[in-house]
């Protein structure tokens, strides 16, 4: 008997059925395979699957986790999904080759000043507050234009816009309203989609999805 498919393989079945549904090339769906609180022993095996493109949502945990694995990996790109305090900005831009959520203006300087302090331009999504909702961060919808004019001004590489939409609520509407936002805007990218809504996402636009639990099982 054939082996099972394995979960990332499962993953690539499902955005590719999606993007056939939409249209779309699967080469313009990059997935973010999400490894936060797991450990290097988990994340192994999907770069022997040749997985290359990881998100994490802390700063501390992925310094200590990806030195030693890109070590081992030397072509990975490492991409931060979670909310990033202003003080851990020159961290952050040492270690990440993508930020997923700029969200105000204090933390498009932080980031301007430690990208020339570090000595390497890091592009960014901007995060909106699509569901209204200000604890989980994201830049207000009334506020974006201005945001994304500083961050444009700083020089800060802009890609795209990202978001994450209310839970237990339908999403199709709020990946529908990010998808506006970036086109309204200009803006190419779109990061949006996790386990539970990444086909809805992919058939509504996203190019760049954000996978934990369906690649790596469930969290503490
Ligand atoms: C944890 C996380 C994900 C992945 O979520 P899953 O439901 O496990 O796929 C995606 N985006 C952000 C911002 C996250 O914090």
């Amino acid at each position: 008997m054939e082996n099972p498919p394995s979960p990332l393989q499962l993953v690539h079945d499902q955005i590719a059925r999606a993007c056939k549904v939409a249209r779309r090339e699967v080469s313009d769906v990059t997935l973010v395979a999400v490894s936060k609180t797991h450990p290097a022993e988990a994340i192994v095996p999907l770069l022997d699957q040749g997985q290359r493109v990881f998100g994490e949502n802390r700063v501390q945990e992925a310094q200590a986790k990806w030195p030693a694995l890109r070590e081992r990996c030397p072509g990975v790109q490492l991409h931060l999904v979670g909310q990033l305090q202003s003080n851990k900005a020159e961290d952050a831009v040492a270690l990440f080759d993508c930020i997923h959520s700029l969200d105000r203006p204090s933390l498009v300087t932080a980031l301007a000043k430690a990208c020339d302090k570090v000595g390497r331009q890091v592009p960014c999504f901007v995060q909106v507050d699509i569901g209204e909702e200000a604890q989980k961060g994201g830049c207000p919808i009334a506020e974006l234009p201005a945001l994304l004019k500083q961050v444009r001004d700083a020089d800060i590489p802009l890609a795209g816009l990202m978001c994450v939409p209310p839970f237990g609520i339908e999403p199709a509407p709020f990946f529908a309203l990010l998808d506006k936002l970036a086109g309204d805007n200009g803006l190419e990218g779109r990061s949006m989609g996790m386990s539970s809504d990444y086909e809805t996402a992919i058939m509504l636009g996203a190019t760049h999805v954000r996978v934990g639990t369906a690649l790596f099982g469930g969290r503490e």
